[in-house]
């Protein structure tokens, strides 16, 4: 049932305006009150949430909208400082949304739902691994190394022996 919302932009407030029976206005509380009463991070606890709907593609090439809360409180210098988020499923007839509040397996999330996603491409990569250098100064040409080589993967040697045909 379509019910009348007013949204303060400043302080993000929302309330909601239902009409009909009392069993009516009880079910509409109940589907809203799910969905819009998330006004605090679960992760932080701040209560810069902004409202996401974000359009993809499935693998099959199928519109999809994906529904989510998104935690904007920043650092002082104006970057994001928690990045949580509150996934949204939706109904079988995709008329209504969820809360995701539970794991594939059916227990709950941490946090209330709320996680903080990290991409791949957003991820920093590891460092890159120090590399001893290697010593100087020290052997000259013939003379044995004064440490033997550090074998990276300790596997077999480097060069295959070649077959010693000079005979006596
Ligand atoms: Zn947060």
């Amino acid at each position: 049932m379509p019910a009348e919302c007013t949204w303060n932009a400043k302080t993000g407030e929302l309330s909601f305006k239902f009409s009909g029976e009392q069993k009516e206005i009880f079910a509409q509380i109940a589907e809203f009150q799910d969905v819009f009463n998330n006004t605090e991070c679960g992760v932080c606890g701040g209560d810069q949430i902004r409202f996401v709907v974000r359009g993809a593609k499935t693998k099959q090439g199928k519109d999809v909208e994906y529904y989510e809360l998104r935690c904007v409180e920043r650092n002082d210098d104006g970057s994001l400082s928690c990045r949580a988020r509150l996934s949204f499923g939706q109904s079988l007839d995709l008329k209504t949304i969820f809360p995701k509040r539970k794991d594939d397996e059916g227990g709950y999330l941490p946090n209330n739902g709320w996680t903080v996603y990290q991409s791949p491409t957003e991820a920093a990569p590891p460092p890159p691994r120090r590399q001893e250098p290697a010593p100087k100064g020290f052997g000259g040409f013939n003379s044995p190394p004064a440490q033997p080589a550090r074998s990276a993967g300790g596997g077999p040697p480097p060069h295959a022996p070649i077959e010693d045909e000079t005979g006596f």
